[in-house]
């Protein structure tokens, strides 16, 4: 499945946090199997979410959002959404039962902005927060689906790592299992372990396409990545062991430092 990641908030956009988010979903997509392809970060604004919602459904058959989920003013994507489907808001049980309680421990009134986060769309399956007070929400409409997650990375991490994983796992027919070859930087070993010269020694190795071979040149020592795509893991790690083998051997391993699964 194609999925693409849109992060909502107008922090965001203004640099004053990072978008930690994308990062965890675009790493777990990656081990999942999916493709993504293009992030995008919006502010909180219905007409530009809109567009962004239009542009990547042009390309992708997934979107996860995160963030503007919450009860103020500015929380607009679940509105948003509930009208891009054409679905009917609705009042979760559940999500009403959580957030009451939560109020009554708290000795308050469940007041109208905190209720306001129950309400979901008509037959989207509601995934319950067990760390705060937004359920998010997966709709699946006219072969496009989308998950809504909560932006605060407390409760967005241990929702897609349950329910929303489950959704995303039943979805993809492959795992990509990766495997990082870090080598020595060029400073510690005085030898020509730089991208360029690895790359040279790599030779064809890099045009495979599964498994692949990368190198990415990091401030301490070059990466080599190998990964491979199959049905199950063990599956991509048996595919996977003899290109890992012969890029060790390419590369020699007195320029090696360690290698891990990614
Ligand atoms: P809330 O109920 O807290 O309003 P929400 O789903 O509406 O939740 P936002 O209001 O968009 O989420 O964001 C709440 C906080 O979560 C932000 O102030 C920020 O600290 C954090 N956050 C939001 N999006 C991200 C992101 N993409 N990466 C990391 N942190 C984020």
């Amino acid at each position: 499945m194609i999925v693409e990641i849109i992060s909502v908030g107008t922090e965001l956009l203004m640099g004053s946090i990072v978008n930690t988010n994308a990062q965890h979903i675009a790493r777990a997509l990656a081990h999942m199997g999916h493709d993504a392809y293009y992030q995008t970060v919006v502010g909180d604004n219905p007409a530009r979410l809109r567009s962004a919602l239009d542009i990547a459904y042009t390309r992708a058959d997934c979107v996860i959002t995160t963030g503007g989920l919450g009860p103020t003013k500015d929380d607009l994507t679940k509105e948003m959404l509930i009208s891009y489907f054409g679905c009917t808001p609705v009042e979760d049980a559940e999500a009403l039962r959580r957030l009451e309680e939560r109020a009554a421990k708290r000795g308050v009134p469940l007041s109208e902005s905190m209720r306001k986060q129950a309400t979901v769309p008509s037959g989207a399956l509601v995934l319950q927060n067990d760390h705060g007070t937004a359920p998010g929400v997966i709709i699946e409409k006219d072969g496009r689906a989308c998950v809504m997650l909560p932006g605060p990375p407390k409760e967005m991490v241990p929702m897609f790592e349950t329910a929303c994983a489950k959704f995303l796992r039943k979805k993809s027919d492959k795992v990509f299992v990766s495997m990082n070859i870090k080598l020595y930087s060029m400073a510690e070993k005085g030898l020509p372990v730089g991208e360029s010269p690895v790359a040279d020694r790599l030779g064809a190795l890099v045009d495979g396409e599964n498994p692949s071979v990368a190198t990415y040149a990091k401030e301490d020592g070059c990466l080599v990545r190998v990964t491979a795509a199959a049905p199950t893991h063990a599956e991509a790690r048996r595919l996977l062991a003899p290109t890992l083998a012969s890029v060790r051997e390419a590369i020699g391993e007195e320029y090696i430092r360690h290698v891990e699964e990614d």
